[in-house]
Parts: structure tokens; C-alpha cells; sequence
């Protein structure tokens, strides 16, 4: 019995001249490990704003809101530190990988929750007829990215390359004429395509 008392008196002796374990936080940051699940965050050059990681966020904590004015938009992806449970399924199924990373930084008190925010805007690209939504810019150059030289044989696709490559102009469309075939050789969505076709089956 005695052999153990002695051990702990030395150590408490020892530990009165030591070194505390103890970090002295919040009066000296604390380095959190590297697999450490912090506050995420949006990376905007590699973010394609395509939402699948708002669809897999089991907290609903990531907001996508698309602000859409005559022909053009833009949408903004938001993520709420608020309420992220720091699950990681963003960052894991992000298309691209590296949209959105999980930092190292854990603190998220705040006095105002709608600081507690990292948000990304991407442009939208818009159906030229009747003003839906189709993807981001972004979303749509990745894509083409992917497929190459393909890319040419999509006609939405083909206009956005031609068009960051300075080779076309929009083109207008006078809205008293019905769509025609021509109209084919523009940015529209799969409902106005369809009318386009049809269009072209059984006449007007
Ligand atoms: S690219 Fe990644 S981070 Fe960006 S919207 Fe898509 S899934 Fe989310
Ligand atoms: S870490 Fe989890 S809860 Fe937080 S935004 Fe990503 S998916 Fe949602």
C-alpha cells in the first residue's frame, strides 16, 4: 500500500514542476488536427454550383436560391455553420471534390447566426425562350470539359464553347414569331426544345 502512495506523491510533485496537458485555450489558439471537421467552406474556382451537395446535407444546412431577371440569373449557394452537423457529405460528394472543404476552423460562436455563413455566386445560364433555369455557366463548362471534342455534338454546349471562344453572337428572336427550327441554334430548356421539334413534326 505504501509503494503506491509514494509513486503518486512524486508524481504530483513532478507535475507541480511540469508542463500542464492542458491547453490554455481561449487565451492561446489551439492547431486543430488535419482531418479535423471544421466550419465547411465554398472553394469558388473549383465550385460548379450543380447543388448536389445541398441534396446530400443531412441537415439542410446548405441553401441553393436562384435570382433569375429577364434572361439572365444568378444563383447562390450558402452554407449556414448554424446548422452543419460537420458530417463531411458535402465535401465527399461534391462533383468536382474540392467545391467545398471542411476547414480546420471549429469556432462558430457568433451574436449574429446570419454571419455564420459561407456562401458562392455562380451565373446561371437561361433558357432564351422562356426563362427557366438549365444550369451555372460553370456547371455546363465542366461538362464540356469532360466530354472534349463531344461536347460539339450538344447544341447548349456547343453555344456556350463557341461562345467563350468569341465566336458567335446571341441571337434574338422576334417573340410575334412562333419557334422554328432555327431556334434549335439557341440556349433553351428541354420543354422548349420539345416545342421546337414538335413544331417541326405537325407544323403550326
Ligand atoms: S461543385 Fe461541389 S460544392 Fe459546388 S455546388 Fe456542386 S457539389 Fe456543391
Ligand atoms: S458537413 Fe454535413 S451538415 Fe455540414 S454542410 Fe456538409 S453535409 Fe451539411
Amino acid at each position: 500500500m505504501r509503494t503506491p502512495k509514494v509513486r503518486e506523491l512524486g508524481e504530483a510533485l513532478r507535475s507541480l514542476f511540469s508542463k500542464p496537458y492542458t491547453v490554455r485555450y481561449p487565451y492561446e489558439p489551439v492547431i486543430a488536427p488535419e482531418a479535423f471537421r471544421g466550419k465547411p467552406k465554398f472553394i469558388d474556382e473549383e465550385c460548379i454550383g450543380c447543388g448536389a451537395c445541398a441534396q446530400v446535407c443531412p441537415a439542410r444546412a446548405i441553401d441553393v436560391r436562384d435570382v433569375v431577371e429577364g434572361r439572365s440569373g444568378v444563383r447562390t449557394m450558402t452554407v449556414h455553420h448554424d446548422h452543419c452537423v460537420f458530417c463531411g457529405q458535402c465535401h465527399r460528394y461534391c462533383t468536382t471534390e474540392e467545391g467545398i472543404i471542411l476547414t480546420n476552423e471549429y469556432e462558430t460562436g457568433t451574436y449574429d447566426r446570419n454571419l455564420a455563413i459561407s456562401s458562392v455566386d455562380k451565373e446561371l445560364v437561361v433558357c432564351q425562350e422562356c426563362g427557366e433555369v438549365i444550369a451555372t455557366v460553370d456547371h455546363l463548362r465542366w461538362v464540356a470539359r469532360k466530354l472534349g471534342a463531344k461536347a460539339f455534338g450538344n447544341m447548349g454546349l456547343a453555344l456556350l464553347l463557341s461562345k467563350d471562344l468569341g465566336l458567335v453572337a446571341p441571337l434574338t428572336r422576334d417573340p410575334e414569331r412562333p419557334l422554328d427550327r432555327g431556334d434549335n441554334i439557341s440556349l433553351l430548356c428541354p420543354r422548349c426544345k420539345r416545342e421546337v421539334i414538335l413544331y417541326e413534326q405537325w407544323g403550326p
